[in-house]
């Protein structure tokens, strides 16, 4: 409980200080208001007073039915990533279809999608809502028309829902190569050790800090070889290089069986 009293705050400032790279400074203002209305809650919660956990500012999803199909929306999907980032052990430049199978969390814009199905069904099936047979006035804009409107009521459990629009969104995308991992809300098979862990998403991502992407991205001048002689080291060549005791394919990461872990034991803290 402390813990995330504790955590929160930070939270908000790395959010504000983002935002406030990308340009936006009324987004990083909020953030940062926010921040500081938190510290004020951290001082209350060690001189020992009783805090309110539901007072704690919302997370990503809080009465998105009613701001959801904003163009705004999007602009929160960053720092959602970040922390999907911070699950995966993932790189920047990692893909966030894969992002958010390795972290085990549908996108983002499913989350709100549903989140606002279910207010819908909410608001049709129980009479002790505030909208219970309400009927919206026409709107002219995409942004302010209602979810009562845009959206059709859930049929399915949430966490069925999301499930399948996820799905079906990796099936109209396809992300190329693929992982193996099928989309799901828990973690794939994974290491409890959190290097082991970042090592292996790395790997199954493809974007790690293999001598190739090094040089890419600017980190390394010299020659890319690998220790075994083969130029240059990409992230393919870590999971066939012949200092491994046998070749690891996608499949076998995904698994994360006794191949995968040997080639995560050999990259281990140097992707
Ligand atoms: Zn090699």
């Amino acid at each position: 409980m402390k813990d995330l009293v504790l955590a929160r705050p930070g939270e908000y400032k790395l959010a504000a200080a983002q935002a406030k790279q990308l340009g936006d400074l009324g987004m990083a203002k909020w953030y940062y208001l926010m921040a500081k209305k938190l510290d004020t809650m951290v001082e209350e919660f060690d001189r020992g007073y009783l805090v309110d956990i539901s007072t704690l500012p919302p997370p990503a999803e809080y009465a998105c039915p009613a701001w959801e199909r904003s163009t705004h929306a999007k602009k929160l999907d960053p720092a959602l990533n970040e922390s999907c980032r911070c699950i995966s052990g993932c790189l920047k430049p990692t893909n966030t279809k894969n992002l958010y199978i390795l972290a085990g969390i549908a996108p983002p814009d499913i989350r709100r999608a549903v989140a606002s199905r279910t207010e819908w069904r909410r608001q049709k099936t129980d009479e002790r809502h505030p909208l219970h047979g309400h009927v919206p006035a026409p709107s002219r804009l995409k942004s302010q028309k209602s979810f009562l409107t845009s959206t059709a009521p859930l049929e399915t459990t949430p966490s069925e829902a999301r499930l399948a629009m996820w799905k079906e969104k990796l099936n109209n995308h396809p992300h190329s190569p693929t992982m193996h991992i099928p989309a799901a809300e828990s973690l794939p098979p994974g290491d409890n050790n959190w290097a082991k862990w970042k090592c292996l998403n790395r790997l199954r991502s493809g974007v790690g800090r293999s001598r190739e992407a090094l040089s890419r991205w600017g980190y390394l001048s010299g020659p890319t070889t690998c220790d075994c002689g083969t130029e240059p080291q990409t992230m393919e060549h870590l999971l066939r290089c012949p200092l491994l005791g046998g070749p690891c394919t996608a499949k076998d990461l995904a698994l994360y069986n006794t191949k995968a872990q040997q080639c995560t034991n050999h990259w281990l803290d140097i992707i």
